[in-house]
């Protein structure tokens, strides 16, 4: 009797205490996940592989994508190679991503690529509509598209995402083939 009343007093001390903690970590504003990517081995990539994240970065809200520092472990490596762009996904916002020079040497924009990889990472799979205006359009849209950014909803489904961290399963996406 004596023990059950105790174990009664530590639950309610335990939900206490877990009842604060959730009330003071809820500040009004959620800050935005920050996933860190390594672009150190995209080779010439690397300055486009920035871009694609900055583009990222002014679109969304709930998840920042900023270059890992020397010792930091980072969520995303970039690589280069003459294959086609793809990205191999562990979770959400985890992962690589290739810059493949198949895709830049058939003309489609870097940045595009880049941005539509990055994509992947953050949750979104390929959808080929063959619009240049849809980012996860990828290869479908024409390669004389210029367009690198998330449309609105490509963007609101990732902050989406990030909101509820969402689950996502493995995945492999290939730019094209
Ligand atoms: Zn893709």
């Amino acid at each position: 009797m004596l023990l059950r009343r105790i174990a009664a007093a530590l639950c309610a001390t335990a939900l206490a205490a877990v009842g604060l903690q959730a009330t003071s970590a809820a500040p009004a504003t959620a800050a935005p996940r920050v996933l860190y990517y390594d672009a150190s081995q995209a080779q010439e990539f690397r300055s486009v592989v920035d871009q694609g994240a900055q583009i990222w970065n002014s679109r969304v809200t709930n998840v920042r994508l900023v270059a890992v520092s020397a010792g930091q472990t980072p969520n995303i490596r970039v690589y280069a190679d003459n294959g086609w762009p793809r990205t191999y996904t562990t979770s959400l916002g985890n992962g690589r991503w290739y810059m493949g020079r198949e895709a830049v040497n058939d003309g489609y924009f870097q940045a595009r690529i880049a941005a539509h990889e990055f994509g992947h990472i953050l949750g979104l799979p390929d959808r080929r509509t063959g619009l240049c205006a849809d980012l996860m359009s990828g290869s479908s849209a024409p390669v004389s598209c210029t367009n690198a950014y998330p449309n609105t909803r490509e963007a609101t489904t990732v902050n989406s995402n990030f909101a509820s961290a969402a689950a996502v399963a493995p995945q492999v996406y290939a730019w094209a083939g």
